[in-house]
């Protein structure tokens, strides 16, 4: 059975004249990177559940994107993350919502899924799982960077990550025809310290059954509202929709706020659809080449040795 795989590091009004052409370059990297250790868990015959997480941990610990080291700021100024999990076959989940000090959250939310009872842990509990877990923790201070430091000073109101790279997620169906969904973030700029967004959500951020896998990017209200990823299966399950349609209806026509989705249908075919000017992508086509793009085009991008 075919294998697919894709990436996103968030969605926004990215402006051309405000990306280097460096950073730009640094971006195409980092999501081709996380493209291909996805597609290289999936190729020697892992799980699409691996996949996923593979791919978001690189993400995670990449400080252009908002998750993990690098993410953005709450109200108080702190990285404050949410992360989740889902399993296409069996509908097992995983999720972490304003966890502080935990390396890599969706490894969290992964540990969530196959150890514990439960779907959704929050704040002091979840860190406190982690460790139980043996999960890596880093100190509160070690996940700001200068740049996230310096736009949660000039910005006053809550705010998408609009104008540099944001939430990261990824989708897969491995060799055996099984689904997987990924996302984590660091939220909204200036977000209440406590505010669990779309991303730690299952059904809203992150879904995955016999249908499709979905992961979301966007202003995570108005996806929670609009319970996003779930949509698409269930358009795709009760009304016959082509993933692809099922898409575009929701985040076209019905998504009252900004952003996009990474999806990946049973058999296969992706969409990637995005309402905001740009939504950062990667994905593995069908020849074996990696794609990766910020606007509209997508561009063949070798992943870094
Ligand atoms: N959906 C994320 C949130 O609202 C933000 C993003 O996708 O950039 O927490």
């Amino acid at each position: 059975m075919t294998i697919a795989f894709a990436v996103h590091g968030g969605a926004g009004h990215l402006s051309r004249a405000g990306l280097s052409a460096a950073r730009r370059q640094e971006i195409h990297e980092g999501l081709a990177e996380a493209t291909a250790a996805g597609r290289d868990v999936l190729a020697a015959g892992g799980s699409a559940l691996d996949a996923v997480v593979a791919a978001v941990v690189l993400l995670e610990e990449c400080t252009h994107f908002n998750a993990g080291r690098g993410a953005v700021l709450n109200a108080d100024g702190h990285a404050e993350h949410d992360a989740s999990v889902m399993r296409g076959h069996d509908r097992a989940a995983g999720a972490v919502g304003a966890v502080v000090g935990v390396r890599n959250p969706i490894r969290l939310a992964q540990s969530i899924l196959l150890q514990t009872e439960h779907v959704l842990m929050v704040g002091e509990g979840a860190s406190r799982l982690a460790d139980e877990l043996g999960l890596e923790r880093a100190d509160p201070s070690w996940f700001i960077v200068p740049r996230r430091h310096r736009q949660w000073q000039r910005t006053q109101a809550i705010s998408l990550d609009h104008d540099t790279t944001g939430t990261v997620g990824a989708v897969a169906r491995d060799r055996r025809g099984r689904l997987a969904a990924a996302t984590s973030t660091g939220g909204m700029t200036n977000k209440l310290p406590g505010r669990v967004g779309d991303s730690a959500c299952i059904g809203a951020g992150t879904w995955a059954d016999g249908h499709c896998a979905v992961s979301a990017t966007g202003h995570g209200e108005r996806f929670i509202e609009a319970n996003v990823a779930a949509r698409i299966a269930n358009l795709i399950e009760l009304s016959g929709l082509s993933l692809e349609a099922a898409c575009a209806r929701v985040v076209h026509q019905e998504l009252r706020g900004d952003g996009g989705v990474i999806a990946v249908a049973a058999d296969g075919v992706p969409s990637l659809p995005f309402n905001s000017g740009g939504m950062l992508r990667g994905i593995l086509a069908e020849d074996g080449q990696i794609y990766t793009g910020i606007w509209d085009e997508l561009v063949p991008t070798p992943a870094p040795t």
